[in-house]
């Protein structure tokens, strides 16, 4: 059985949080960052549910463009060095508000993404953060 979990991230720059009260996707506050292709540059709603690819996004995105995002707080590049293991185009990492990251690849269409824990107490602090505190 897998069960699905949200996850709060935020900049791994400035701190600030991605999540945005005023936009909802499946029913969670979404991800909001900058996203900038070859002509224009736009904001991107993710899904916050760990495995879900839905997105709303205010420019027009093509099927496996490569996409730059950036903190909508600090306009940083939110690119890491590390590349998709599918697809070799680079990876966008958000920082877990309870520890811990997230990586996805920055290909529209590329489902490739991973949870990084350098610290194991990060992970506790997810698994108490989404499952215990709720029930
Ligand atoms: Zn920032
Ligand atoms: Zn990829």
């Amino acid at each position: 059985m897998q069960k699905q979990f949200t996850l709060s991230v935020k900049c791994p720059h400035c701190g600030q949080s991605f999540m945005d009260e005023d936009h909802y996707l499946n029913g969670f506050p979404a991800v909001k960052v900058t996203v900038e292709t070859e002509q224009e540059k736009g904001i991107l709603y993710l899904c916050p549910i760990y495995g879900c690819f839905k997105h709303v996004c205010t420019i027009k995105l093509k099927d496996h463009e490569i996409v730059t995002l950036y903190c909508p707080h600090c306009q940083t590049s939110l690119m890491r060095e590390v590349l998709c293991k599918s697809c070799t185009a680079p990876m966008v990492g958000f920082n877990i508000n309870v520890g811990g990251k997230v990586n996805i690849c920055s290909r529209k269409g590329c489902q490739n993404h991973n949870l990084v824990f350098e610290d194991s107490n990060d992970l506790i602090n997810l698994f108490y953060d989404k499952f215990d505190a709720r029930y």
